[in-house]
């Protein structure tokens, strides 16, 4: 048996590890009758095919054999991990996506350049997916949860992640094992998150082959400039413009918080540019309680 273990038997017998013993000896019995060299006039690619299968129907029927083979191809899907860290963004290996407005990222051939795996049976982690968040500003600034939808490879459920049906391969996949799909994930962003931050959620990227782990999704935020609120540091900006009898005269006035309205005084003459401040108003300190500090900045329209 020479590298017994690099080799999928389960593929190559189109069983699973849950599949009965007397259905993987009828199965070997199948495949044995359609590959026997005798039955192929001395087919070459016949033959080879009929010594893998024996090879493999020698290991899955003999529960010892079995036994060893399952533990060192638990053992093989552990190893290879990708380096951590913090990822290329100048070279990422399907690239940003973002089309204009809103959520609706899509990436273009986001599995071009997949790498093809020295032995396609081996397990191999899944890809770790790197996209661009729009995030509204007050949901910066305070947290709270988004879906995200995109894409990415999931299991074939037609198969079973075999990429086997039958006597041939998956034609759902193609033999691939794995599909893309849109997927939707509620996406928690953490109070006074800043633009540029790269969010990871762990095992939400593509999934692995032949039980190799998921890749993890990345999610670089980039907060969505807002047509009153402007962010600085902590502060929030909000400029609010009031007629000249308000700022001559002064009195309550309803402006917007980031996730409410209240109401402030107006001093008697207020001037152009000033500004008044409300405590506690802005956006969260890191990730913490504090809050920045709201500051409401007076325009005041001509007469
Ligand atoms: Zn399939």
């Amino acid at each position: 048996m020479a590298q017994p273990t690099t080799r999928n038997y389960y593929k190559v017998l189109g069983i699973t590890q849950k599949t009965s013993k007397a259905e993987v000896k009828k199965r070997y019995r199948e495949l044995a009758r359609k590959y026997h060299p005798d039955t192929n006039s001395g087919s070459k690619s016949a033959e080879d095919k009929f010594k893998i299968i024996s090879e493999a129907y020698e290991v899955i029927s003999d529960a010892k054999k079995r036994k060893e083979y399952d533990r060192q191809r638990s053992y093989q899907q552990k190893s290879p991990r990708r380096p951590k860290g913090q990822p290329d963004w100048n070279a990422p290996p399907g690239g940003f996506g973002r089309e204009a407005g809103g959520n609706q990222q899509r990436y273009e051939e986001p599995f071009a350049q997949e790498p093809e795996p020295v032995d396609p049976d081996m397990p191999t982690c899944g890809f770790d997916l790197q996209f661009m968040v729009d995030i509204p500003l007050p949901l910066a600034a305070l947290g709270g949860t988004i879906p995200y939808s995109y894409e990415k490879y999931v299991q074939c459920q037609e198969c079973e992640g075999t990429g086997i049906q039958g006597d041939g391969e998956c034609q759902e996949c193609k033999g691939k094992q794995l599909i893309v799909r849109p997927v939707t994930l509620d996406v928690k962003i953490p109070p006074g998150v800043v633009d540029q931050y790269t969010l990871s959620f762990k095992k939400e990227g593509g999934e692995g082959r032949n039980g190799g782990p998921p890749g993890d999704l990345l999610l670089k935020v980039c907060i969505q400039s807002h047509p009153k609120f402007k962010r600085v540091k902590n502060d929030i900006i909000h400029e609010v413009t009031i007629s000249s009898k308000l700022a001559q005269e002064g009195g309550p006035l309803e402006v917007e918080t980031l996730n409410a309205t209240t109401i402030v005084q107006v001093e008697e003459e207020t001037l152009v540019g000033e500004e008044l401040r409300i405590s506690g108003e802005g956006a969260v300190i890191n990730r913490g309680k504090k809050r920045g500090d709201l500051i409401i900045k007076f325009n005041i329209e001509e007469d």
